[in-house]
Parts: C-alpha cells; structure tokens; sequence
C-alpha cells in the first residue's frame, strides 16, 4: 500500500467527489431537553446517541452484546483478529467523512486496487473492481471505530442490557419504560423516557414494536416488506505460511469477489493496515448458499466453504484456526426507502442501514438523520 494512498484522509475523498458539499446540518440547542432511549450500539445507534447528547439532550443507549459495533465486528483469536461482519467501508457523503475526519488514527485505507472479481472457478475474470473508491478500514480491528465514538457517552451506555420489551410508563402514561434481559436472564426496567429509537436489525424492531404493531401500526407497516438475507462467515489461520522467505500462501491477490456459488468474498485480513502479520482469511458465503444452508451445523458448513476456499485459492493446507459464524440478517435485499422513521405521535423512530441499503455508511447517515429529525 503506498503511503501516499493511506495518508489521504475520508474528507479529502469524498470532497473529490462532491466540489460543493453541503455544509453539514448543526443541531439547534433544545429549549426542553428531551431523555431519548436509544436502542442497539451499532454505528446507526452510537451516531444517534451522540447527536442527540451534542444536541443537549439526556440519552440512555442500550446494547445487548458486551461492546458497541454491532455488524461491524471483529473476533479475536490467538493468532489474530479477523473482522467477522463489516469488511471494509466507502466513503460518499460529506457528513461521514467530517465524522471521521474528526476521530483521527482510528481509519485507513485499504489498496481497493487489489479487490479481484473471480469466476466461479477461482480464475480472475477482471484484474480489479472497476471503481477506484477507496476502501476503509477501522484499526485494530473495525469494531475500533465505533467503541471510539460511543467513548463520550460513558455511562449512558448500557451493555449486556437487551430490550425486551417497550411498555408505558407506570408512573407516567406519556412517557415509556424498557424492560431489559442481561446474559445472566437478570431483568431490569428503565424508565421516564421522552420517546424510544431504535437502531437493530429489522427482526428485533418488529419484535419490539409488539405484536401487530401495536406501538405504531405506521412503522410496523413501512417496515414489513423489508428483507434481509444470512450470511454464512468463515474465518480461517495459517501460521504455517509465516516462514522466513515466505510472505504468505496461494494468491497474490487480498481481496476477491467471486461467483463461486458458495463464496460470494474472499479477505486476507493480514493485508489490512495494522492488522496482526499472521496469514489470515475471511470468506462470506453467498446470500442463496447461506439461506439453504443457515440451521447447518456449523462444523458443516466450516468444512464445505473450506472445500470452497481450496477451489478458489488453491491454497489445500489444513488451517490452524477455523471457526464458522452466521449473521442472520447481513444484507438488505429490499430497505425501507428512505434514510429513517419517526412516528411522532407514538414518539418512537426508526435507524439502521437497512432503512436505504446496506452498507456502513449508509448506517452512520440513519442514525444521524433520525435524530437530527427529532431534536
Ligand atoms: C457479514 C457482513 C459483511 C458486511 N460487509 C460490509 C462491507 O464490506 N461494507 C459495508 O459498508 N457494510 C458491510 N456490512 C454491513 C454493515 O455491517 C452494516 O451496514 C452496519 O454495520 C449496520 O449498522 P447498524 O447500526 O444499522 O446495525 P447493527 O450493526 O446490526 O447494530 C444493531 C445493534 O443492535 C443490537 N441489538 C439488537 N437487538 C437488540 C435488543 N433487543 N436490545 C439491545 N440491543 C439490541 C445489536 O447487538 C447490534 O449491536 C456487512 C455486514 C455483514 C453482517
């Protein structure tokens, strides 16, 4: 990677692309400060949470997991971490890339150049994708980016916190209370909130929204024709190849889409800057593969998408590490439409990138949209 490439910063990109843009829209001081229930850290969540706090308002954000990062998440093992969801993000708007722009040394460019296009058996059919556009990665790992900005909300942060349910308040009928599971089924409940935002997939908004809706027919009904399709994820480790004179095994390629009918991308996660050295790869099954095969044993599908990788790659050597993980919602194969929901009267929104796509960024501008639109 030329160092020239990793020095140009979000901003500079994104501003080539956009000669004149928009000044980014500042929150107005609220005359009554509002307390706002986020729900899910993710970086729609987290993007939320902090406008609304730069906004003067109280917010509590609760997170089921122990961290914030959500999709964009990392796993560590003891030969390196691999980024288990978000692989990489692109940078178009201009308000995503003040936001990073602001939150130096956490972000650097990953070589786009070096992103293949396989056919099905592995053999380069385009020697790079045909954009240029820079592909970003958080370091150490891309859940970094997101524990970054969620930083500033300390305590109003609550993990391992998983809302189970949104009820009126017992001592105020205008306001809403949670109720909250931890992983040790410990319950909790939250109460005196103005109004309750959330920022999860769609299976866990449907969930919250109650049943037919009952919260808000409104959102329960533009969200229902949303779907989502699995992803099946392979995260595998060769220490082998880190011999001296030997940089790393099979292609010389780090990255690949491929059409492959099991593996849809290919990631050496050792080429990603200030990622560990140890030849690492993750591999996502297609959305068709990973839908006929999502309540497969894990073992199973390890050893299928191993046999996928081997067609590809021509690397056969047995990895030191192998672990299969399943997102069940990955990619949004049909959004909402628009960039969030607010239904005022029932005082409850809607944020995720699911709302207009699929991708980080458009995660990032849901979230802020949703509480620039409610402050
Ligand atoms: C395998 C995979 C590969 C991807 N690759 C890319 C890529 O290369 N480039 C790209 O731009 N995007 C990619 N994406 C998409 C990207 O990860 C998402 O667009 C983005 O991370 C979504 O952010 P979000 O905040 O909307 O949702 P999420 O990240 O899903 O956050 C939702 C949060 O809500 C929490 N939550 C859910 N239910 C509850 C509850 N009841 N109570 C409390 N908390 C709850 C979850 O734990 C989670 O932390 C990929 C996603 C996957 C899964």
């Amino acid at each position: 990677m030329s160092t020239r490439a990793t020095a140009r910063k979000p901003a500079k990109a994104a501003a080539d692309r956009h000669r004149t843009p928009p000044a980014p829209k500042q929150p107005k001081q609220p005359a009554q400060p509002r307390h706002f229930a986020v729900i899910g850290a993710g970086i729609a969540g987290v993007a939320c949470a902090r406008t609304l706090v730069q906004a003067g308002h109280k917010v509590t954000l609760f997170e089921r997991n122990d961290a914030p990062g959500g999709r964009m998440a990392s796993v560590d093992t003891a030969f390196g971490r691999f980024d288990s969801g978000a692989q990489y993000f692109t940078v178009r708007d201009p308000r995503f890339a003040l936001a990073l722009e602001n939150t130096p040394g956490v972000c650097k460019r990953w070589s786009a150049n070096l992103v293949r296009v396989l056919d099905a058996h592995g053999r380069v059919a385009e020697a790079a994708l045909p954009s240029l556009e820079p592909h970003w990665v958080a370091q150490p790992g891309m859940d970094s980016l997101v524990a970054r900005w969620a930083e500033p909300l300390g305590d109003s942060l609550v993990t391992g916190a998983r809302v189970t349910q949104i009820e009126p308040d017992a001592l105020d009928a205008k306001r809403w209370q949670l109720r909250t599971a931890g992983a040790d089924d410990s319950q909790h409940v939250y109460s005196g909130f103005d109004a309750v935002l959330l920022a999860v997939p769609p299976s866990a908004a449907r969930a919250l929204l109650g049943d037919g809706g009952k919260l808000s027919a409104t959102l329960a009904r533009k969200i229902a024709p949303v779907r989502i399709a699995p992803c099946w994820t392979l995260m595998i480790a060769y220490p082998q190849a880190n011999q001296p004179n030997m940089s790393h095994l099979g292609p010389q390629w780090n990255a690949a889409r491929s059409t492959h009918h099991r593996v849809a991308w290919l990631a050496r996660e050792s080429s990603k800057p200030g990622r560990e050295p140890v030849e690492r790869w993750t591999l996502q099954a297609s959305a068709a593969w990973s839908e006929e095969h999502l309540r497969d044993a894990p073992s199973r599908v390890e050893a299928k998408l191993l046999r996928a990788f081997a067609e590809i790659t021509g690397i056969y050597a047995t990895p030191a590490h192998a672990q299969a993980t399943r997102w069940d919602e990955a990619q949004t194969q049909v959004p909402v439409g628009t960039t969030h929901l607010w239904d005022a009267k029932a005082r409850i929104g809607v944020a995720g990138d699911w709302c207009t796509g699929h991708r980080v960024e458009e995660a990032f501008l849901s979230g802020l949209s949703l509480a620039l639109d409610v402050i």
